[in-house]
């Protein structure tokens, strides 16, 4: 069993009367065409992670998440593309959702906690498995070694950007980016646009990953009030989006970024002449969360 997958992406160009009136160029790293339901930022994430699991001879996955978890999902399907055992610490009451069918259906065992006992994960995981035979993936997949699969993005680019920004939960893919560009001593800015309230705790975060934080932008003004919690206007903002270029974004993570770029890009933030990539990093089953809003 290799972990042959094509994780490449194609990036596109964006049109829009806003970009073009302010004489900017937008482009989008696809990386939500990689898989259906292994996020693309998950994946990219979980490929290290499960290449190291697959040489220690591990059969079973273990990770932690929300009833809407994406990671959990990649982790559930990625699980059953490589032959790994997969189990989910869900945190809050036994619940059903399309999210966490889908997780069963590719063969995920479901393991609802409370949230005071989800707090304590180590514990969790030593209750019930090993070292031995089960690899311990940290909620969201964050992690040093999942940060080195972000930086493939920017290995995969056909030129170098002026800025990219990437919507931030973990910080992780924040992280990989931003450590890949400074390798290859690239004049980029990296923008991260935090989709959860207090998005600064993600400093520390990415630190933790040895990564600098004064080398990422962080924008802490567009998480509409926090995780999951949205508005009128960015539902609005998604919509129109969507019509105008046929590319799917959902109010959980992307919505939040594009939104974010969309507005500096109103204010002037970006002279004439500049190059942004956006990641989109895929997610798109948040949206099953929130069809009523559309
Ligand atoms: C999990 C997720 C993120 C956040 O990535 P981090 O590496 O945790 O910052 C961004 N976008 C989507 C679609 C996600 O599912």
């Amino acid at each position: 069993m290799a972990l042959d997958f094509d994780f490449s992406s194609p990036v596109e160009a964006i049109t829009l009367p806003l970009f073009a009136a302010h004489q900017v160029k937008v482009f989008v790293k696809r990386d939500d065409l990689i898989h259906p339901f292994i996020s693309g930022n998950k994946w990219r994430k979980l490929k290290p992670i499960l290449n190291l699991a697959e040489a220690e001879n591990k059969k079973t996955l273990v990770t932690f998440g929300g009833a809407w978890s994406n990671h959990l999902l990649a982790t559930a399907c990625a699980g059953a593309k490589f032959g790994f055992q997969t189990h989910g610490f869900v945190r809050g009451e036994s619940v059903q959702n399309p999210v966490l069918s889908l997780c069963r259906l590719y063969g995920m065992e479901l393991h609802f906690v409370d949230r005071s006992a989800y707090r304590d994960k180590q514990r969790l995981f030593d209750a019930h498995f090993s070292l031995d035979d089960a690899v311990y993936i940290h909620e969201g997949g964050y992690g040093k070694l999942a940060a080195s699969g972000c930086a493939e993005i920017i290995e995969e680019l056909p030129q170098v950007y002026d800025h990219i920004f990437v919507a931030s939960g973990t910080g992780t893919t924040a992280a990989g980016l931003a450590s890949a560009v400074l390798a290859k001593q690239w004049p980029t800015q990296i923008h991260a646009v935090p989709v959860l309230k207090g998005g600064s705790f993600l400093k520390d975060d990415i630190r933790a990953l040895a990564i600098t934080p004064d080398d990422i932008v962080f924008h802490l003004e567009y998480h509409f009030g926090g995780y999951a919690k949205h508005n009128a206007e960015l539902i609005c903002f998604i919509r129109d989006f969507v019509r105008d270029t046929g590319m799917m974004i959902e109010p959980t993570y992307t919505g939040k970024a594009f939104y974010a770029l969309t507005d500096l890009v109103k204010r002037g933030y970006f002279n004439a002449g500049t190059e942004i990539l956006l990641i989109h990093t895929g997610g798109l089953t948040g949206f099953l969360g929130m069809y009523e809003q559309f």
